[in-house]
């Protein structure tokens, strides 16, 4: 103890290890746009795509960006388009069109001017600026170089960004959330890391943009290396529909790299899919511990628990996402097999990571109220967990599924000093009222965030 010391008493409450939320959307750039980016996927030909940028055009006051994104080759039946088709449809709006797999964007003049993109601009290889017989760019860009376009666009909302982010940090730091783990768009990437570059992260996070675009974080993380402990990376999400030869390529491309993946469930048959897959990828690259992620596997069928263990899974489950299959089941949706078999998971060998799924610039469930969900909840054969395993699965084995787990997650020396006193110590009497307990004091890395003592 020193000088500047400080003594709590903490009056017989409760202090746990800051919580990790570890699946939350912690903003959503491509939602704070006025015209949100056109989807361009489900157009059909060159002719509907230039309809609709042509109206963008007509309703936006010039200067304003028009962005599109997930246009894969079909959608241009041919050769890509080029800025010049671009500035045919839209000269005074900066147009920017990112494709389905988020590595590669087709730009106009106006977008690739306010990039301060040209002739002398370097290529970043493996990425790639397109040029045309003259070397001017045409338009298309490929991997790195594409930060130069969103750092454009970034930059145009960074005070909305810093005022958004400021609350949701707030809101979070008052319930003992410590540690994030978040998955999005690039475009929150790189907002993300702005943040973190100007040292306005008042909570950890994990981020992790989409698994399409694999190869862009193997090149980032080339160039930039991984983190540090108020942010870091080098993990990859995948958005469900999970086609078993597709998702081969791209699990074995990102482990290659020494990259994490994570993918959203949806239905069993794409739970088979994913996890022959990791099994296949595990075997192949004799992976010792891939922590392959399942996200939201909720309705795990018992025959693929043992799997689990065998791939090295991490299972992640938001105990706010159980009130849905209560309201489906409810409307006659066929009932759940085996609805949040927790200890049969953990008695399998196999980690369990909490979270809640939420956008907390809209709405912030409290881990206590999150872990009250999860200890009311019991498995079909009737087990549950025990309160501590809850809190291990909103700590330790949440900063394990981030591969954090030797700098966070518990109370230990040598640990980030990161932890919450609650107002109570909830751990004890019922389960139905662990809800109430409130965070008095959250501390990051020693730092107060979050003081109500
Ligand atoms: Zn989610």
């Amino acid at each position: 103890m020193g000088a500047k010391t400080r003594i709590v008493d903490g009056k017989g409450s409760l202090v746990t290890p800051g919580l990790n939320d570890s699946h939350i959307h912690l903003m959503s750039y491509d939602r704070a746009h006025p015209f949100p980016p056109i989807f361009l996927r489900f157009l059909h030909g060159r002719q509907q795509v230039a309809e609709k940028i042509a109206s963008y055009a007509a309703k936006l006051p010039k200067g304003s960006w028009i962005l599109g994104e997930d246009w894969t080759d079909s959608v241009w039946a041919g050769p890509l388009p080029t800025r010049v088709w671009l500035d045919s449809l839209a000269p005074d709006h900066p147009v920017w069109l990112v494709g389905r797999e988020g590595n590669s964007g087709i730009a106009n003049s106006a977008a690739l001017r306010a990039a301060k993109i040209d002739r002398q601009t370097a290529d970043e290889p493996p990425g790639a600026i397109e040029r045309d017989g003259k070397g001017d760019a045409t338009g298309v860009i490929r991997g790195g170089p594409m930060w130069r376009i969103e750092a454009t666009l970034i930059e145009r909302s960074r005070d909305a960004d810093d005022r958004a982010i400021e609350q949701v940090m707030t809101g979070l730091l008052r319930t003992g959330v410590t540690s994030v783990q978040h998955n999005n768009s690039w475009y929150d990437f790189l907002v993300l890391r702005r943040l973190h570059q100007e040292a306005k992260l008042r909570i950890r996070i994990y981020a992790s943009p989409p698994l399409p675009a694999w190869e862009r974080l193997r090149d980032y993380v080339g160039a930039q290396g991984r983190g540090d402990t108020w942010m870091h990376w080098g993990g990859l999400k995948g958005y469900g529909a999970i086609q078993a030869d597709q998702y081969y390529r791209w699990v074995s491309g990102a482990s290659k790299a020494g990259l994490q993946v994570m993918a959203h469930l949806g239905s069993e048959s794409e739970m088979r899919q994913l996890l022959q897959v990791y099994g296949r990828v595990r075997g192949e690259q004799k992976l010792t511990d891939p922590r392959f992620r399942l996200e939201h596997g909720h309705d795990m069928p018992a025959d693929l628990i043992p799997v689990l263990a065998q791939v090295g899974a991490v299972a992640s489950m938001q105990p706010p996402l159980l009130a849905h299959f209560d309201q489906r089941t409810a409307l006659g949706v066929p009932a759940p097999k085996n609805l949040f078999p927790c200890r049969a998971i953990l008695e399998a060998g196999v980690r369990i990571a909490f979270g809640t799924d939420t956008y907390p610039a809209t709405e912030i469930i409290a881990p206590a109220a999150s872990l009250q969900m999860a200890l009311e909840r019991a498995a079909p054969d009737g087990t549950r967990l025990t309160i501590d395993e809850a809190l291990r699965a909103y700590t330790l084995d949440a900063a394990y599924a981030e591969f954090a787990e030797r700098e966070k997650g518990s109370l230990e020396p040598g640990k980030l000093a990161d932890f919450v006193l609650f107002d109570r110590d909830f751990t004890r009497g019922s389960v139905h009222s662990i809800g109430n307990a409130e965070a008095r004091m959250t501390v990051v890395g020693g730092r107060v965030m979050y003081d109500a003592l």
